[in-house]
């Protein structure tokens, strides 16, 4: 089986930011071309629009009428610090970021085929070309033509419905199965962000976050969630102010306390119990036993190699109390690789155990690939999409969690935290002892 992980191409490129880093700027941006005199509609392309980890640049297309201004109004926009080229249909900037964004004039007639060519992947472009030619058809960004003749093109839905296509969505295109799928009609019914009914990884400031438990709590809730679990770093963890059992037994019984008081949402007691060295947790089973769900995570001993690495997690999967594996492969973008790690055996642990994995939401760490989560879903291991929020902003990070999520072909069913309370609740018992 190949593995993906990025492309080649990206790792070798100019700079690449964050989706969490630009995703501001380009809202703020489309926000302001859509109150341009005259514009129609705008809409953004490229890897943006796939949700990738990363982006390089940013394509933008707009439809507006003939006396349109758009070009000299993106030029004049706030955030611009260099004009690159300006002409009547495309310009490209510099905003203060540093990321190039790219508008594109489009005819109406010419958006959806637009929009389809310059969303990519490239891999997903050439397949999809190679198919309008087997057809008779010639696909470009104008539209799709039979000899001179424009027969498709103003939806992109028309331009897959013209080689016998049902609309592939943005993240699934990367030529990895995704055209076949389409043909055979067993496309997935992706994710959705509000899907998500609960966090299963959030810190209070008992441990690292920065807020309190009840300003999480009100943040969790004002984000729409049900329920949500508290998860501190336990005592080996010092620099993250890692709790020893007295306080995390405390911990619970303020939780108890709590969750008398609240209507409208639940908070389920966990931890973010360290993964030592050799496999072992750091938490005593008496109180572990306690908590509703166990995350399990390691933040030391990364260059441990892969024999070693694989080993410590499997044993600390097959603990007595383990509900999910928190950040699996550790890397954090542009700062730190991954830990060397059989993932695959990891995803089987976790089918064989009974217990979950987790996709982390961290814009930071987007943690686990796309490909993983596709296997797991393959495999039938139920993934926790989380925010690890560490103050009361983290739970907007969910949104990336779940973009890549849909990058991974997951369906709502896929992932645990879009169960309701009590469904939650028999999947997280059934981890614990
Ligand atoms: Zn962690
Ligand atoms: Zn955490």
């Amino acid at each position: 089986m190949t593995i993906y992980n990025a492309d080649i191409a990206d790792i070798f490129n100019e700079k690449r930011y964050k989706i969490a880093e630009v995703a501001p700027y380009v809202e703020s941006l489309m926000d302001y071309l859509k109150t341009v005199c005259g514009v129609k509609s705008v809409a953004v392309a490229g890897g943006y629009r796939r949700s990738r980890e990363t982006v390089g640049d940013l394509d933008i297309l707009v439809v507006a009428g003939n006396d349109t201004a758009v070009m000299e109004r993106f030029a004049a926009y706030d955030d611009v610090v260099d004009v690159l080229a300006k002409g009547t249909t495309r310009s490209s900037v510099v905003l203060r970021c540093g990321l190039q964004v790219n508008l594109r004039l489009v005819a109406a007639e010419s958006l959806g085929a637009a929009l389809q060519y310059f969303t990519g992947s490239q891999a997903h472009n050439i397949a999809i070309r190679q198919m309008g030619g087997q057809h008779g058809l010639k696909i470009n960004e104008y539209g799709v033509f039979k000899f001179e003749e424009r027969v498709a093109g103003d939806s992109e839905a028309s331009v897959y419905q013209a080689i016998g296509l049902s609309w592939i969505p943005p993240e699934l295109r990367e030529n990895r199965g995704e055209i076949e799928a389409a043909q055979a009609g067993s496309l997935p019914q992706l994710i959705e962000p509000a899907d998500l009914k609960g966090d299963l990884h959030a810190h209070t400031d008992w441990s690292d976050g920065g807020n309190t438990l009840e300003e999480m709590v009100q943040s969790a809730r004002d984000y729409g969630l049900n329920y949500l679990a508290i998860t501190e770093h336990s005592d080996r963890l010092k620099i993250a102010g890692g709790l020893e059992s007295s306080r995390l037994l405390a911990q619970i019984d303020e939780i108890d306390r709590l969750n008398q008081e609240l209507a409208d949402i639940t908070l389920l007691k966990g931890i973010e119990v360290e993964i030592l060295q050799n496999g072992s947790l750091d938490m005593s089973d008496e109180v572990l036993g306690r908590l509703d769900l166990v995350i399990g995570s390691i933040h030391s001993y990364f260059g441990l190699p892969i024999d070693k690495q694989t080993g410590r997690i499997l044993r600390a999967m097959d603990h007595k109390y383990f509900s999910i594996l928190a950040h699996p492969i550790n890397r954090l973008i542009d700062e730190r690789p991954p830990i060397e790690v059989e993932m695959l055996k990891v995803i089987q642990k976790a089918k064989d155990r009974g217990c979950y994995i987790e996709l982390n939401s961290n814009p930071r760490r987007l943690d686990l690939y796309d490909t993983y989560c596709r296997i797991a879903k393959d495999e039938g291991v139920l993934v926790a999409i989380d925010s690890d929020a560490h103050s009361v902003d983290g739970f907007n990070h969910l949104r990336y969690g779940v973009g890549q999520a849909r990058r991974g072909w997951l369906e709502k069913d896929d992932v645990i935290n879009t169960r309701p309370l009590g469904e939650l609740r028999k999947l997280l018992s059934q981890t614990m002892g």
